[in-house]
């Protein structure tokens, strides 16, 4: 018999009730006992539809994050957080989310910093570490919870950090090795292991993606020491691996002393194969062998052509789950009712994953006529999405095929080129612009739902946001700012805005992916074919330059940003849907070009996200990527000037990279990191405009002229002076006008007195 298990499970709510429930607690509309209550209500619904399953997981849920939690099961709180008062709940979230006290010297206390969480959106708390950080377990969360999945008659398998991943994920805050912390860690450990034994547990799983990422010999040793010093018999422990290929470390996973590992088949077909020849006939494996992170359905009866002949050879050792956690998945398709209804047969959330597992199971345990409905309805399913002309159009793979190596390539060098967008555009030195978006009121939001719900006509819609435009375009104006923005007002997000207008693309209604704490986002569903029927941005555009004399940017969201924020087909390489996009940008750019529009901003918010775990796989990424926006932008003549935007501070690795995007101008993030990044430009010599962000949009402070003024000094010392734009760090969307109008005035008059400096 196979053993059926899940690896995790979004606690995020079909419905998103955590999110309610947790924003209303911090506003102290709730209690902590509501919240609890809410959050042991989400369980008992999780682990019901989880019933047909052999193994539920248990502490997966959290009312923030899964790693800070494991900071706290470890006893690793930040000092400035373990000797404030409060609940043991408000500590939780103090590390969490900070805590601003109107004096600094009392009461405020600072969040714990927020990474991304391996290749995924999804973002953890990073573990702070010290020389001398101790640990001291505290099981409390897990021990209830094992009770709680008891209660419900199912049989729990806690799910942990392990010790090595644990350490790889956090920093350390002095300049010591984390990897020193492992020996005060693994007796912790340890302790929790004889706890989970008292407790009945025969099962643990042990999270340990670290082994999917490039690891120097130091950390490969830790892994054989850190599993070496917690060998029990009992309980048994499945070491779990996800998101990647093991490669050089298959062997150090596959040698580990424990009970059984698991494999993300998925991502690693070939060496999930390998392993089922190879791994020592004591051990269980578990397969990973439906997509916990993208949103199609499976091919169930190739799996199980796969699979029959592995339960052969493994017979009871064999142990059946998705490939990752569920979190990175939305909850449940039953309650979509607007997809379009074929769309819909080809997907699959959570707990259809939940099905499916169960359905696989079946048939190994029970012969395939035990399910013959379930596999011809998924092989139907399978069959309608290979046959469907929205997915393949000959004629847009045709213009793919067609794409020649000079398509991406600007009419005339930069040196040239910019000589011409000068005398056209008559810039002062130092231009001032912004990142695109001004801040999106409640009065925006509200016009938004009132047209979608059918209680604003479109014509009705359509004005209020041109009084929108027209406001934001007057206030550029009066602050006297020289490339002027539209605004973006009419942008629900700047992916979806595109996804909604292009040909090949496809949304749910609920199917919300955490992102952190209590933040969503629901990515759209790219899957088929991919075509813009119609010019997408011109319109607003062309009524924000009817308003004024100053140009006003076209403003584009990137194919790769595009890419990487959708769910994806994945009956096709990336890289051919990123190319796709790529044209259907192209053809916008050059309506916009061909509607005068003469500086163009085409945003790739997520280039440097895509980036693959594996060093020597980045360069395989870039090319195509890189490709994909210089196809988008660059098909445009000498006169019209291309920018581009990135919302981050680190380029050192990947400038080579962005240099061959060859924006006319780029503007980043910059002014938390002090100018400091612009090393890396300097270094490498980039040729082309730059504008390094002044003005910190992620705070409400109000920077002053003085500071944003020095900040630009810095940056002339790396970077020729009539080379630099001045601008904030992103879109202001977030912000309340009362901040924008202040600051911006105070970079405007920055920009006029470093021209004098000139
Ligand atoms: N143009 C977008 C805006 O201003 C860019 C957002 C982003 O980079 N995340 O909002
Ligand atoms: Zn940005």
């Amino acid at each position: 018999m196979v053993t059926t298990h899940n690896l995790g499970f979004p606690r995020i709510g079909a419905r998103r009730e955590l999110k309610f429930a947790q924003e209303a607690f911090w506003k102290g509309q709730i209690s902590e006992e509501e919240l609890q209550i809410t959050g042991a209500g989400l369980r008992r619904t999780h682990w019901h539809s989880h019933r047909n399953l052999d193994r539920v997981p248990v502490g997966d849920f959290s009312f923030y994050d899964q790693v800070l939690d494991m900071s706290f099961t470890l006893g690793n709180l930040p000092e400035r957080v373990s000797k404030s008062e409060g609940s043991a709940l408000e500590r939780y979230f103090r590390v969490a989310r900070g805590r601003s006290g109107h004096d600094p010297s009392c009461c405020s206390v600072q969040a714990g910093e927020m990474t991304k969480w391996f290749d995924t959106n999804y973002h953890y708390i990073v573990p702070e570490f010290h020389r001398n950080t101790r640990f001291r377990l505290n099981a409390d969360r897990l021990i209830e919870q094992i009770s709680e999945a008891r209660a419900q008659g199912l049989s729990p398998k806690p799910v942990i950090i392990g010790p090595v991943t644990y350490l790889w994920l956090g920093k350390a805050k002095d300049d010591s090795d984390p990897l020193t912390l492992l020996e005060s860690l693994l007796p912790v450990y340890s302790e929790l292991l004889d706890l989970f034994s008292n407790h009945g547990i025969d099962w643990v799983q042990v999270d340990e993606p670290a082994l999917v990422t490039d690891l120097d010999a130091d950390w490969r040793h830790a892994f054989s020491l850190a599993y070496y010093h917690l060998k029990t018999s009992s309980p048994k422990l499945l070491v779990t691996t996800y998101f990647g290929e093991l490669r050089e470390n298959l062997q150090l996973a596959c040698e580990l002393p424990v009970a059984g590992l698991h494999l993300d088949t998925v991502s690693s077909p070939q060496e999930a194969a390998r392993v089922v020849d190879w791994l020592s006939p004591h051990k269980h494996l578990s397969l990973g062998v439906i997509n916990g992170r993208n949103i199609w359905r499976t091919d169930l009866g190739k799996i199980l052509d796969w699979l029959e002949p592995v339960h052969e050879k493994l017979g009871d050792r064999l142990w059946l789950a998705p490939s990752c956690s569920l979190l990175h998945v939305p909850v449940d398709l039953d309650i979509e009712h607007k997809l379009d209804p074929e769309i819909r047969s080809w997907l699959a959330f959570a707990l259809q994953k939940l099905d499916e597992l169960d359905i696989l199971a079946t048939a190994l345990n029970q012969g395939r006529s035990a399910v013959r409905q379930e596999l011809a309805e998924s092989a139907a399913a399978t069959k309608s999405r290979e046959m469907s002309d929205r997915v393949r159009n000959p004629s847009i793979e045709a213009r793919i095929q067609a794409i020649r190596p000079d398509l991406g390539d600007r009419q005339s060098p930069y040196s040239e080129r910019i000589t011409v967008q000068q005398q056209k555009l008559a810039l002062p030195p130092y231009p001032t612009t912004t990142i695109g978006s001004f801040p999106q009121t409640q009065d925006i939001r509200q016009a938004r739902l009132q047209f979608r719900k059918g209680e604003l006509t479109e014509a009705a819609y359509t004005q209020r946001i041109r009084e929108e435009v027209r406001r934001c375009i007057d206030e550029q104006e009066a602050l006297g700012l020289d490339v002027l923005v539209h605004g973006e007002a009419e942008r629900n997000d700047m992916v979806e805005y595109f996804g909604e207008q292009l040909e090949g693309y496809a949304f749910s209604q609920f199917g919300w992916v955490q992102s952190y704490g209590s933040r969503c986002v629901k990515p759209p569903i790219l899957f088929g074919a991919i075509s813009r029927p119609r010019a997408m941005t011109v319109e607003w555009i062309r009524y924000a330059q009817s308003l004024t004399d100053k140009p006003v940017k076209g403003m584009l969201t990137g194919p790769v940003t595009i890419l990487n924020w959708s769910f994806v087909r994945d009956d096709q390489p990336r890289m051919d849907t990123c190319l796709q996009l790529a044209l259907a940008i192209r053809e916008e750019v050059l309506d916009l070009e061909a509607a005068g529009v003469g500086i163009i901003q085409i945003d790739e918010a997520a280039l440097r996200e895509g980036l693959p775990l594996r060093k020597s796989d980045w360069a395989g990424y870039l090319d195509w990527a890189i490709e994909a926006f210089r196809i988008a932008a660059n098909g445009v003549g000498d006169g019209t000037q291309i920018h581009t935007h990135m919302c981050y501070s680190e380029f050192n690795d990947i400038i080579k990279a962005i240099a061959r995007m060859d924006a006319d101008v780029i503007t980043i993030e910059t002014s938390r990191s002090d100018m400091e990044l612009l090393n890396a430009f300097r270094g490498f010599q980039y040729p082309n405009d730059i504008g390094p962000g002044v003005y910190d949009i992620h705070s409400p402070n109000i920077p002053a002229k003085g500071q944003m003024k020095a900040l630009m000094t810095k940056a002339a010392e790396q970077i020729p002076a009539e080379r630099l734009w001045v601008n904030p760090d992103c879109g202001l969307k977030t912000r309340q006008w009362e901040e924008v109008i202040p600051a911006l005035k105070n970079m405007v008059a920055a920009a006029r007195e470093l021209r004098e400096g000139i």
